[in-house]
């Protein structure tokens, strides 16, 4: 490590680092789509050779800058070929995109003539990184290119977007700002007393931190709507046998997919299957009844429904309104008391033996039938609400999604709070500067002005081949 590393900006801390971060003289190739059949597919190279390789491979010794060209690869290929001169480009390097017939015969053979003529196996997440190490995108940028990639609905995509556009880094970057000025202020006073600059009181200080702690506040209150749109929300269905679980699962999941019969005890073991509600990523998870059981088969479902239910961020329980409660709906009913629990009355198109009013239960009631799909929307109203506030188009604040951002904004506002109380108890400014210096590192990390080669290294390493 650099002896200054901690407190370099990004471009000299690259500088210092990157012959260590990877071997960017390197000319790097990979298949760039999904492997498969497929019409086209994407060999991309980049580095510094990349166009001379481009030319050895198709024998065409012109390539005009960002235009498309026909060219033929051996005897029977052919492909189109795109140059994207250095630093105009996803990596900042030179780029050399090759479209070619979308079969991984195809795509191996050139990818196998390009490593003949000289390129080298590209990493994981590589281009992006190279990217990040250019200074094409900062860390969380180049993170959200990830979350991108693996995106599980529209509004997951939304918001890895809206990260990628630079919303997470702009709002980070301007309150590290803020921190800067601060911390400047605090050494000026510490280091200068004599000279004639306008002295930081302690209230000045208070209010400038208590200013900073509310925006990271806000920042972290979004952690939790970003983790769901990111992972997915986790629904259990809970219920006993033979009122309905399966079939309001295969109606969420728009198919047919668990077993649906008349016979109690078919689902034993928990089915996990994952459903799009109003474009919410959700992992349904259908679970065996929660009950006493003597059938170790069962046992054993019944033990995983209880975890799904300690697990899930929602659990819908399942009741059959055209039976009478039985004493295992007072039991489910018993122990869901007291959570956020939503109870289902189910087969509300058959004659009811039982109404909402009866279960004198504080918990939320939603009507449906699963067989005339009465009430279901109520059940994709309370999802939206529970996952996203029902708001998730209009927010203002950048949603973090990412753990590792998570942690560093956690550890930034725990420093931040704990220099609040310092202050309050008039400690040394030096004490508090401390501090204050740790919150600016801590979310230097997130945009990678402050970031260690390990780090950035574990980061691509997440991503996948030829990204
Ligand atoms: P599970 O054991 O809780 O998963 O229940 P299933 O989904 O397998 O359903 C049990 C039976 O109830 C099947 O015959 C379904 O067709 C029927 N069923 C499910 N929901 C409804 C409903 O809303 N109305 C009526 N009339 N029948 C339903």
């Amino acid at each position: 490590m650099h002896p200054q590393g901690e407190r370099l900006g990004r471009r000299s801390f690259i500088a210092v680092l990157s012959p260590f971060l990877n071997n960017m003289e390197h000319t790097i190739a990979a298949i760039s789509t999904a492997y498969g059949e497929a019409g086209i597919g994407v060999v991309r190279l980049s580095g510094e050779d990349a166009l001379a390789i481009a030319k050895k491979l198709t024998g065409r010794n012109e390539f005009k800058d960002r235009y498309m060209h026909h060219c033929f690869i051996g005897d029977s290929d052919e492909a189109l070929v795109c140059y994207m001169k250095a630093p105009h480009s996803y990596t900042g390097e030179d780029v050399v995109e090759i479209q070619c017939h979308g079969s991984s015969a195809s795509l191996s053979d050139i990818l196998a003539k390009l490593y003949d003529l000289g390129a080298a196996p590209a990493e994981p997440g590589e281009f992006t990184k190279r990217a990040f190490l250019n200074g094409r995108l900062d860390l969380s940028r180049a993170e959200a290119v990830i979350d991108l990639i693996k995106a599980k609905t529209k509004r997951s995509l939304g918001s890895a977007a809206a990260q990628l556009r630079g919303g997470l880094s702009d709002k980070v970057s301007s309150i590290r700002k803020s921190l800067k000025d601060l911390l400047v202020e605090l050494t000026v006073n510490m280091d200068y007393p004599d000279e004639d600059i306008e002295e930081i009181t302690y209230q000045k200080l208070k209010d400038s931190l208590s200013a900073i702690d509310d925006e990271l506040l806000k920042l972290l209150s979004s952690a939790e709507e970003g983790r769901i749109l990111r992972d997915g929300l986790q629904v259990a269905i809970i219920g006993k046998p033979n009122v309905g679980k399966s079939s309001l699962m295969n109606i969420f999941m728009g198919e047919e997919r668990s077993i649906v019969t008349n016979i109690p005890g078919t689902t034993r073991d928990t089915v996990e299957e994952n459903a799009q509600i109003r474009g919410i990523p959700v992992r349904l998870v259908d679970t065996a009844g929660i009950r006493e059981s003597d059938d170790t088969v069962e046992r054993i479902g019944i033990e995983r429904s209880r975890r799904a239910f300690s697990e899930a961020d929602l659990v819908l329980l399942i009741l059959d309104s055209s039976r009478p409660l039985s004493d295992e709906d007072k039991e489910l009913l018993k122990a869901s008391e007291g959570s956020d629990a939503l109870v289902i009355l189910n087969k509300s198109d058959l004659k009811p033996e039982f109404k909402k009013e009866d279960l004198k239960t504080g918990l939320k009631v939603i009507e449906t039938s699963a067989l005339s799909g009465a009430g279901l929307d109520e059940i994709r109203d309370e999802i939206e609400r529970r996952a996203v506030g029902g708001s998730a188009e209009s927010r203002e604040t950048p949603l973090l999604s990412n753990l590792r951002h998570i942690r560093l904004v956690k550890n930034a506002e725990r420093e931040i709070a704990e220099a609040l109380e310092m202050t309050g108890r008039k400690e040394a400014m030096d004490f508090i500067e401390v501090n204050c210096n740790a919150a600016f590192e801590a979310l230097g990390e997130i945009t990678g002005d402050a970031v260690s080669g390990e780090i950035v290294d574990e980061i691509f390493a997440r991503f996948c081949l030829g990204k």
